[in-house]
């Protein structure tokens, strides 16, 4: 495995391996058994494995964790060397932004909904920073997790409005024991958050069930999930909806087609996410 820091190394490795399938695992790094299951997906798949690991400021607010974000690089690389991954790409902040940007990569419309609406230009930060990625990479395939479903519906849309020669795959949401998503974000919690913080997939998991079971009006459904989530007492709702996915339009009623139920919870300061895809 090797650890790359420049753009300019990476195209020189590039260079000597662009005849082979590239899958890009892009992340944040602190890195835990979800971002695990992306890179072992694309080594199944994929002859090099480049991983990313870049805590990207564009998509945090000015009142967001940037700064505090949990990192430790020693850690992941033992984590990503023992998952087969072949390249760590790794820059600085100053390699990807050696100069104010100009320029930025937006999605319309579908950013405007949950989490966009409760973190105004994160996704444009995020849209923005996965265009670099995709042209400094040159992957054939980029793996994303379904835990950010909003994320994954509005990067295979930048995908194709931009003609990125890029495949988007994406790689089901990895669980705690007791059902809470895997989350760099979860060693923020303390013992009695982390404890409530079930609330979110028993939430999912009832309307889950309403729904298999034949409840198709979208108000009773979040009803249902909202109930739950209001039994913790630590948590403060910050949005619990149901839409159609991936145009995340409202909708009334589930008759046929694919929808999402998704949530996000504060804990202290500690923002969570959860969601499921519910599909008639
Ligand atoms: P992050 O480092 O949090 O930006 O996440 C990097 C990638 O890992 C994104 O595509 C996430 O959706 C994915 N990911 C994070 N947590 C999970 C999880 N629990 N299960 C599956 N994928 C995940």
């Amino acid at each position: 495995m090797n650890v790359i820091e420049t753009i300019s190394a990476y195209r020189e490795w590039w260079f000597r391996h662009r005849q082979q399938t590239i899958g890009l695992v892009p992340t944040m790094g602190y890195l835990h058994q979800g971002h695990i299951s992306l890179i072992e997906q694309a080594r199944r798949e994929n002859r090099q494995v480049v991983l990313s690991i870049f805590v990207n400021p564009l998509q945090f607010g000015p009142s967001e964790d940037f700064e505090r974000y949990p990192r430790d690089m020693e850690r992941d690389l033992a984590l990503a060397e023992r998952a087969g991954v072949d390249i760590v790409f790794a820059p600085s902040v100053h390699e990807m932004y050696p100069n104010p940007m100009k320029t930025t990569v937006e999605v319309k419309d579908i950013t405007s909904r949950l989490c966009g609406a409760s973190r105004p230009g994160h996704f444009a930060g995020v849209t923005t920073v996965v265009s670099k990625l995709f042209h400094i990479i040159q992957p054939d395939k980029a793996y994303f997790g379904q835990k950010d479903a909003q994320q994954a519906a509005v990067i295979e849309k930048m995908i194709a409005d931009l003609n990125f020669p890029v495949q988007l795959v994406r790689c089901p949401i990895i669980r705690e024991e007791d059902g809470l998503a895997m989350s760099s974000r979860n060693v923020y919690l303390s013992p009695e958050e982390r404890r409530e913080a079930a609330v979110l997939y028993e939430s999912i998991r009832a309307v889950e069930g309403a729904f298999k079971q034949g409840e198709d009006d979208a108000a009773r459904l979040l009803e249902i999930g909202e109930r739950i989530l209001h039994t913790a007492k630590l948590a403060r709702i910050d949005y619990a909806e149901i839409l159609s996915y991936p145009d995340l339009e409202p909708v009334t009623a589930l008759k046929r087609g694919q929808w999402i139920y998704a949530v996000a919870v504060f804990f202290g300061n500690t923002r969570l996410i959860d969601n499921a895809i519910l599909q008639r």
